[in-house]
Protein backbone atom coordinates (compact mmCIF):
# COMPACT_ATOMS: atom_id res chain seq x y z
CA UNK A 1 0.00 0.00 0.00
CA UNK A 2 1.53 2.90 -0.76
CA UNK A 3 2.27 5.28 2.58
CA UNK A 4 0.91 8.62 1.53
CA UNK A 5 -2.47 7.15 0.93
CA UNK A 6 -2.41 5.11 4.14
CA UNK A 7 -1.54 8.42 6.23
CA UNK A 8 -4.26 10.25 4.27
CA UNK A 9 -6.50 7.42 5.13
CA UNK A 10 -5.42 7.40 8.72
CA UNK A 11 -5.90 11.19 8.98
CA UNK A 12 -9.25 10.99 7.51
CA UNK A 13 -10.39 8.22 9.90
CA UNK A 14 -8.99 7.81 13.03
CA UNK A 15 -11.05 5.07 13.99
CA UNK A 16 -9.95 2.54 11.40
CA UNK A 17 -8.03 -0.47 13.13
CA UNK A 18 -8.94 -2.88 10.19
CA UNK A 19 -5.46 -4.10 10.64
CA UNK A 20 -5.49 -4.53 14.38
CA UNK A 21 -3.29 -1.54 15.07
CA UNK A 22 -4.45 0.82 17.78
CA UNK A 23 -4.78 4.69 15.96
CA UNK A 24 -5.15 7.18 18.13
CA UNK A 25 -4.61 10.97 17.65
CA UNK A 26 -0.99 10.81 19.20
CA UNK A 27 -0.01 7.99 17.05
CA UNK A 28 -1.23 10.12 14.27
CA UNK A 29 0.62 13.15 14.82
CA UNK A 30 3.59 10.95 14.45
CA UNK A 31 2.96 10.07 11.38
CA UNK A 32 4.18 13.17 10.21
CA UNK A 33 8.29 12.09 11.25
CA UNK A 34 7.72 8.45 9.44
CA UNK A 35 7.04 5.66 11.01
CA UNK A 36 7.46 3.92 14.81
CA UNK A 37 8.18 0.62 13.44
CA UNK A 38 8.92 -1.29 10.21
CA UNK A 39 8.67 -5.28 10.12
CA UNK A 40 11.46 -6.63 9.02
CA UNK A 41 10.25 -9.61 6.94
CA UNK A 42 7.40 -7.79 4.68
CA UNK A 43 8.19 -3.92 4.79
CA UNK A 44 4.94 -3.19 6.51
CA UNK A 45 5.13 0.41 8.34
CA UNK A 46 3.16 0.94 11.50
CA UNK A 47 2.76 4.04 13.32
CA UNK A 48 2.36 3.41 17.07
CA UNK A 49 3.49 4.97 20.28
CA UNK A 50 7.64 4.17 20.08
CA UNK A 51 7.67 3.02 23.69
CA UNK A 52 5.10 0.25 22.28
CA UNK A 53 6.27 -3.25 21.60
CA UNK A 54 4.95 -5.16 18.47
CA UNK A 55 5.34 -8.48 18.78
CA UNK A 56 3.94 -10.05 15.67
CA UNK A 57 3.42 -8.07 12.33
CA UNK A 58 -0.37 -7.62 11.50
CA UNK A 59 0.29 -8.33 7.74
CA UNK A 60 2.69 -11.13 7.32
CA UNK A 61 2.78 -12.64 11.41
CA UNK A 62 6.71 -12.34 11.30
CA UNK A 63 7.88 -11.39 14.55
CA UNK A 64 10.75 -9.09 13.32
CA UNK A 65 8.90 -5.96 13.52
CA UNK A 66 11.62 -3.21 15.39
CA UNK A 67 11.63 0.17 16.37
CA UNK A 68 13.24 2.70 13.74
ZN1 LIG B 1 5.37 -8.17 8.14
Amino acid sequence: MPLLKRITRLFGDEGDAADGTAVDREAADRESVGPSHVCQSCGKEYFENPTMNIRTCGNCGGVKVERV
